[in-house]
């Protein structure tokens, strides 16, 4: 269900005993703390001794050590008691990127981090930390170990990517050491691990249904793909980092595995680990493209009598057909950021936890 038709229901909804001894400067609170990111991000904040609130517009977990706060970000007077208190927040909540709901978009991630920015001003945040992402320099055209010093893209792949533009540039220019309020973005790119709710299970399902049998290009093209604890082990350190005087200040980093890999390569681990087969014929790239363009906009012509919605879009093909991988030597320079986990055990890791998807042969 898309979220402009979901009312949460608002206000705290569990109480923790635990938390009391906590200093300040370790209390914080997770935006989208429900969801695949925030779940991690939450569980690796509670492991390092962080007094944790998460706030978001469902509950998908119990956890008695949590505050947990329901509302939507969009409204001060939901959020104020979820900040009130802590010393940091973590914005990592977003509309799915598969949503056609460019309003909801507009709203929740630019409208909605306003009042975040806002709602932690006032309540004497200190620190807000943003899950940006990658594609927010991405034209749909080569990215080779891109640097944060890539202009953001003048035609971003789709409208969420847009918002996410507009949510990073009001997060990085509300940065004010002289007033104590400090921000800084994290840009992680195809995040990736056990309880992702996006990459794998659509991954199975096209691969039920017959759907992947095609490697768009020649298969050679590197991406990134970011595993989940990773990502928020550079959150965690950019927020212990970030102080008036340290460079993090209104700046943005790439999180990445460090270790680029061809994009049908990464698919391929993944399917054959659950007894799939890997796609193997080829498509040219253009081939897929000016198809994809020409489905688009037969959709587009036939809206007013039929809605179609191409799961074949330009955008993807893009995706899956491009070089877009980002280096991150700026976090580990500026945070001392390594990955933890290495690709080849973040797949077997991620494969061990979706046992229950495999085909059965
Ligand atoms: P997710 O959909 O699993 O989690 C998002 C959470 O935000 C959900 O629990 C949802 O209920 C909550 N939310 C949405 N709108 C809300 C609102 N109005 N008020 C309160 N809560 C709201 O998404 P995810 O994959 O965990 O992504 C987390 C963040 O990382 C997002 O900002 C996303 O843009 C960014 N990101 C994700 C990826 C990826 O590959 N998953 C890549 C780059 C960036």
């Amino acid at each position: 269900m898309e979220q402009a038709e979901a009312e949460p229901a608002r206000g705290r909804v569990t109480r923790t005993r635990l938390t009391e001894h906590v200093p300040k400067a370790k209390r914080c609170t997770v935006i989208g703390g429900s969801g695949f990111l925030g779940q991690h991000m939450v569980e690796q904040l509670l492991a390092r001794g962080y007094a944790v609130n998460v706030f978001d517009m469902r509950q998908s977990f119990e956890d008695p050590r949590v505050h947990f706060f329901l509302g939507d970000l969009c409204s001060a007077q939901d959020l104020c008691p979820a900040v009130k208190g802590v010393s940091t927040v973590f914005h990592c909540a977003s509309p799915p990127p598969s949503s056609s709901n460019r309003e909801l978009f507009y709203r929740v991630n630019y409208l909605g981090t306003k009042n975040v920015i806002e709602t932690c001003r006032e309540a004497g945040v200190q620190k807000l930390i943003l899950t940006s992402s990658a594609s927010v320099v991405f034209n749909g055209s080569d990215v080779k170990n891109g640097s944060e010093d890539l202009p953001y893209a003048t035609h971003p792949i789709d409208y969420y990517t847009k918002t996410k533009i507009l949510q990073e540039q009001a997060v990085l220019d509300a940065s004010d050491p002289d007033g104590n309020f400090l921000t800084t973005a994290i840009r992680p790119h195809g995040i990736f691990g056990p309880r992702d709710t996006n990459m794998v299970p659509v991954l199975v399902d096209a691969a039920r249904k017959g759907k992947m049998k095609f490697i768009i290009g020649n298969g050679k093209n590197l991406v990134d793909f970011t595993f989940v604890d990773n990502v928020v082990h550079g959150h965690i350190l950019a927020a212990e980092r970030l102080s008036r005087d340290s460079s993090l200040c209104g700046k943005a980093f790439h999180i990445t595995n460090d270790d680029p890999i061809p994009f049908w390569t990464f698919l391929s681990r993944i399917l054959t680990g659950l007894n799939y087969e890997a796609p193997k014929y080829r498509i040219p790239y253009w081939v897929a493209y000016y198809l994809a363009c020409l489905l688009s906009l037969l959709a587009m012509l036939l809206s007013p009598l039929v809605q179609l919605q191409p799961t074949f879009t330009p955008m993807r093909v893009a995706l899956a057909g491009t070089f877009h991988y980002y280096s991150c030597e700026k976090a580990k320079r500026a945070m001392g950021y390594r990955p933890l986990v290495t690709m080849d055990d973040a797949v077997a890791r991620t494969v061990q936890s979706f046992r229950h998807l495999q085909r059965v042969k």
